[in-house]
């Protein structure tokens, strides 16, 4: 919901926007006439004009959530967590997001070999867990500047032999921002020149006190290359879990967010899509960022053609009408024709974006329904 001028609104109610302006302040509102209002202050100033203001969604990236229906506590089932790995350059995280990947997928699963669909999932202890495999910072940091809240963990891995680094402490920062909650995982510790304490010395100084120092992080020694480790970090990860209590509700639409897309020569536009509430089916109406689909075909991250996603799960989808961007919200649509309705509202938006306009909404935003 954007905001309008005063202007606009003194129109829109057909009075002197002077009159509009004395209204305002008399709630405690300075503003002038140009001046852009909330849709907060716009419902209160027509209400006490006697008008009421049928405030429906605008579409905007807040939208999605808008339009989901509440889930009730018996509703919501447990979820894999979502976790992100972060941390300085060549401090290990592709080597462990590998290593994970290698030891927790069985090999002699059909498909056993992992394709790239942006994440994946492992089970350790019976129980799944998501990690998100974008590159670097990327997929959290342009992620949360497009407004998704994807990571439910984040993984920051500091090299036993180079300690913090500025990237680390970005990192720290990037999910404090976010509220996630932080697992160190100190990596490289079969190196001889492993120094473990020093990299848990310089973490207290970002508040990141280890467990075994009287603090609430859980420090976890690894050794991406050799694989030691790995078995206890993904504990660690189940246990927070366990206490952060992820869940969805599987019995409904799906939402969720575009983790990356690109056009493929055959294949057309192809979406990585997380599911992070509801149930993913083939053959659904979507809307992911500003393009209308209907899911002709969804890949899970063994390649295996599947026929439905639940939440947490990332999935590969075929059938969109173009290319959604990294961050962009996804929905399902009960109804096609609502789904195409508000593809062609948020293409229209974007457009409108791009070529330079206000982000000030029309009266006709305020008025339409979607
Ligand atoms: P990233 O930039 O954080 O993704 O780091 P990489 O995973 O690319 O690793 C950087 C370098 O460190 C590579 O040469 C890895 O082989 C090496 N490396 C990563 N983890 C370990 C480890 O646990 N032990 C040792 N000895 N080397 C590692
Ligand atoms: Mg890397």
């Amino acid at each position: 919901t954007g905001p309008m001028t005063v202007g606009d609104l003194a129109r829109l109610l057909r009075r002197e926007a002077s009159e509009v302006i004395k209204k305002l302040m008399s709630l405690g509102t300075m503003a002038t006439i140009n001046q852009e209002i909330d849709v907060d202050t716009i419902s209160l100033v027509s209400e006490e004009f006697g008008a009421k203001v049928k405030v429906k969604e605008v579409i905007d990236e807040s939208a999605f959530e808008e339009l989901e229906e509440e889930d009730t506590p018996e509703e919501l089932k447990e979820r894999p967590p979502v976790v992100t790995i972060m941390g300085h350059v060549d401090h290990g995280k592709t080597t462990l997001l590998d290593r994970i990947r290698e030891t927790k997928v069985t090999a002699g699963e059909a498909g056993g070999i992992t394709q790239h669909i942006g994440a994946y999932q492992v089970e350790a202890n019976d129980k799944k867990i998501t990690f998100l495999d974008t590159p670097g910072h990327a997929a959290f940091t342009t992620m949360r500047a497009r407004g998704a809240e994807v990571t439910d963990i984040t993984i920051l891995v500091v090299a036993a032999d180079d300690g913090v680094k500025p990237q680390t402490v970005e990192a720290i920062n990037h999910a404090k921002a976010a509220e996630v909650p932080i697992i160190v995982a100190v990596n490289k510790m079969d190196k001889p020149e492993a120094n473990p304490d020093r990299v848990k010395q310089q973490l207290t100084e970002h508040e990141l006190i280890p467990e075994d120092w009287g603090g609430e992080t859980i420090f976890v020694p690894v050794s991406a290359v050799t694989g030691d480790g790995i078995d206890e970090l993904l504990e660690m990860i189940l246990l927070v879990a366990e206490v952060q209590e992820y869940k969805a509700n599987p019995d409904k639409r799906a939402r969720g967010v575009v983790i990356e897309a690109e056009l493929d020569k055959g294949r057309g536009a192809v979406a990585r899509l997380l599911v992070q509430n509801g149930t993913l089916n083939v053959g659904d109406a979507l809307v992911a960022g500003s393009f209308f689909g209907k899911v002709r075909a969804m890949i899970n991250d063994r390649g295996q053609r599947v026929k439905s996603a639940d939440p947490s799960t990332p999935v590969e989808v075929l059938g969109l009408s173009d290319v959604p961007e990294a961050g962009d919200p996804f929905m399902v649509f009960t109804d096609e024709k609502k789904a195409r309705d508000i593809a062609e509202k948020r293409i229209e938006k974007k457009r409108q974006k791009e070529l330079g306009a206000s982000s000030r909404v029309t009266l006709d935003d305020l008025y339409k329904q979607i």
